[in-house]
């Protein structure tokens, strides 16, 4: 395997934290939380105590101002172990973003220390019934109604969807407008009208819990988050919620994951495609990867 030099000694360091957190807090429960479809809220407070939520918001934000390789490693380590339940890193690298973008300065203040700390629970719902990739048939409206918004429609697939307690929620304020015409709305799940539905039995990621939520009406009783009137980026098509942020993720599960299967399985030297070693192929498939 080649050697990389992305990461630093402090990295390192927290890459062993990761993989003791994992290995005491999460791999012997691992097959239960597959049972019951979705991972203890206790974890998330033990995983907040550790400070492994939240790492690249500000430290006044209750984060710990850290690069995303930080995150990476909290990627690759979990895929590393094979433990899919968590969803930190939807919580971490693309709700926590998107509210530090685009929140208010009250929401910030608000919502991320707590996200930081695991008391809180995020989740972002974009996909419906009826509209996947391409977003922009999305059928979900929010109206403004004095401080509220009054939303309709319904939100499927939504990971962290039973455990969550507040939403980034993607609607239409202004249908005439199309792309330009949709905002994110932040929905605490306490509101009034907002309900869970039944937790999906999914093929893998059993863990992980992923449930529809909204279900037709719902008042939101805080503010709007700041972004509206598309001036937020929405996720690129084909790409489940394909923030930059969230690439990296997805990069580093992969790489996590790689590592796994190239100890699992390890490659013969021997066999050979068109005269070059498949080993060779392999090794010029990384490179070009870094
Ligand atoms: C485990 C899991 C967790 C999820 N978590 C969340 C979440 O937290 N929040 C959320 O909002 N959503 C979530 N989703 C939903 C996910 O974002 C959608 O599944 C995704 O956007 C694709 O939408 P779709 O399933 O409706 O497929 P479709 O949009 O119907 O696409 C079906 C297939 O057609 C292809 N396709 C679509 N359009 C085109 C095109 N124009 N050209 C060529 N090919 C095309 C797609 O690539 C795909 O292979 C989750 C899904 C899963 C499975």
């Amino acid at each position: 395997m080649l050697e990389r030099r992305l990461f630093t000694a402090d990295h390192e360091l927290f890459r062993d934290t990761v993989r003791r957190f994992i290995a005491a807090e999460i791999t012997p429960h691992h097959d239960h939380w597959e049972e019951q479809g979705y991972v203890d809220r206790e974890l998330w407070l033990k995983a907040g105590q550790a400070g492994l939520l939240c790492l690249t918001m500000p430290e006044q934000y209750g984060g710990a101002g850290a690069d995303r390789l930080y995150s990476t490693i909290m990627i690759e380590e979990a895929a590393r172990a094979g433990v899919s339940g968590p969803g930190f890193s939807l919580h971490s690298e693309i709700v926590a973003p998107y509210l530090m973008r685009y929140g208010t300065e009250e929401q910030k203040q608000r919502y991320l220390p707590r996200m930081a700390a695991g008391e809180i629970i995020a989740a972002i719902a974009m996909t419906e019934p009826g509209a996947g990739s391409d977003l922009q048939a999305i059928r979900t409206t929010a109206r403004r109604d004095g401080d509220h918004y009054v939303i309709n429609g319904s939100k499927t697939y939504i990971t962290n969807g039973y455990n969550c307690d507040l939403v980034v929620l993607v609607a239409k304020t202004n249908p005439e407008l199309g792309a330009k015409g949709t905002s994110l709305i932040l929905v605490e799940t306490g509101t009034e009208g907002f309900r869970k539905g039944k937790r999906l039995k999914k093929l893998g990621l059993k863990a992980q819990d992923t449930s529809p939520v909204l279900r037709r009406c719902a008042r939101s009783g805080v503010q709007p988050a700041g972004a509206r009137g598309g001036r937020y980026r929405l996720p690129d098509a084909g790409v489940a919620l394909g923030t930059t942020d969230h690439r990296d993720s997805l990069g580093g599960q992969c790489r996590g994951s790689n590592r796994l299967d190239a100890r699992l399985h390890p490659q013969p030297q021997g066999l050979r495609q068109n005269g070059v070693r498949l080993s060779d192929h392999a090794l010029q498939a990384r490179r070009a990867e870094d």
